[in-house]
């Protein structure tokens, strides 16, 4: 069976099937050598020249991402950030784009300290809503309409495909940063879009061990060329190693976030409407706002994403600080939760998202960031229960 007719499943597991030809090893090499022989004749007919951009251990994980997204061709880069940052800058000064108020603040912070010196005119708008979408984007002006979903730190959802056809009827492209719900849960290219992005550093890897980042097109053209030359001569390049660990990750990425997804769900329940918690934001919620988007546009589960707000003073009165330090102390009292930014690994993570994001940041005091691991939920639950118990004491 041809690997198009394979389910996703099959093809991550075996990460396409590729056999090394010389070998007959089922595990890829790792290429190291950063120079290819020319021919005699002065050809270069195996395609390749110099590692930067050409490393051969790159191609296995491109393949198998292309795969899973339904794309053309993918790129992978140094980083999260060298993959998006890549988007943008192969627009033209003068050009308009559309970003979410809600979003990875590295990524907003580039946008409006780095990008708009470099040209670009970028307008930050509530992207859930359509209405504003419309009202914002200039006809002719507007090139690029960036889209986070379901968004950091709040996980809020954006209609993939209604935002492209606003995008395309206004001859823009459209961009979705898809690290959170993975190939997984959502597929953006088949719903419109022109541009997957992922941090791969997240769930592609899911180990907590490789920094690493890729873009996905939906079709060749002049604009993907221009990406394509910006990793090769700004040289945003991932080493050999991590390409092969990525690809490693990427064979069991379906069974991990399919645990995640439920463990989260399973956890977004139980704490929902806890004395302890004040909100739950998951969009496996039926109570979120962004629910019925993300039932429509996400395939399996919700993802392993959420944030809890942290209620200082109980009803009762046993507690009155407020759930700001109370989320603080919350994450000072887990055992099993690690303490740490970022999210996608198989360790579940627990973060107060306002200490990190300062200034501007949509995330209010009382806010947990929970990135779930594929631990036991129901040890997850009781280690952040009594954490909270403990923290409002
Ligand atoms: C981590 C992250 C990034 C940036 O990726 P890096 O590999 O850290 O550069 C971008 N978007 C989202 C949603 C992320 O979680």
């Amino acid at each position: 069976m041809g690997p198009n007719k394979l389910k996703p499943e099959s093809i991550a597991a075996q990460a396409l099937g590729w056999v090394d030809e010389k070998t007959k090893s089922v595990v890829e090499p790792i290429y190291i050598s950063t120079t290819f022989i020319r021919d005699p004749d002065n050809q270069y007919r195996s395609g390749r020249v110099y590692g930067r951009d050409q490393n051969p251990t790159y191609d296995q994980a491109e393949a198998v991402l292309t795969a899973l997204e339904g794309g053309h061709a993918s790129l992978l880069f140094a980083s999260g950030m060298a993959a998006a940052t890549a988007v943008f800058q192969a627009l033209m000064p003068g050009d308009h784009v559309l970003a979410p108020k809600v979003m990875y603040w590295s990524l907003r912070n580039w946008l409006k300290n780095f990008a708009t010196q470099w040209g670009l005119q970028i307008d930050f708008i509530d992207m859930n809503s359509p209405d504003a979408v419309r009202a914002a984007i200039k006809p002719g002006k507007t090139k690029l309409i960036w889209i986070e979903t379901p968004a950091n730190p709040l996980w809020t959802i954006t209609d993939i495909a209604l935002t492209c056809e606003i995008a395309h009827a206004n001859g823009a492209i459209v961009a979705v940063d898809s690290t959170v719900a993975t190939p997984v849960l959502s597929q953006p290219l088949k719903l419109g879009a022109d541009i997957v992005m992922h941090a791969a550093t997240k769930y592609l890897n899911g180990h907590s061990d490789v920094i690493a980042g890729t873009l996905t097109t939906r079709e060749d053209n002049a604009y993907w060329q221009r990406v394509r030359t910006i990793r090769a001569q700004l040289g945003g390049v991932l080493g050999p190693f991590e390409a092969f660990l990525l690809t490693r990750g990427m064979r069991t990425l379906y069974p991990r976030v399919r645990t995640a997804c439920a463990s989260a769900q399973k956890i977004a329940e139980y704490f929902a409407g806890h004395a302890l918690v004040a909100e739950v934001l998951y969009p496996g919620l039926p109570s979120f706002a962004g629910h019925a988007v993300a039932a429509k546009q996400m395939t399996g589960g919700f993802g392993g994403m959420m944030s809890i707000r942290v209620k200082g003073s109980t009803s009762d009165g046993s507690s009155t600080i407020n759930g700001g330090a109370a989320a603080i102390a919350t994450a000072a009292c887990v055992q099993l939760w690690k303490r740490a930014t970022s999210l996608g690994g198989v360790e579940s993570l627990i973060e107060h998202r306002a200490s990190v994001e300062g200034a501007g940041t949509p995330a209010p005091a009382d806010l947990l960031r929970l990135s779930v691991g594929i631990e036991d939920a129901d040890d997850l639950i009781a280690d952040l229960e009594q954490a909270l118990t403990k923290a409002t004491k």
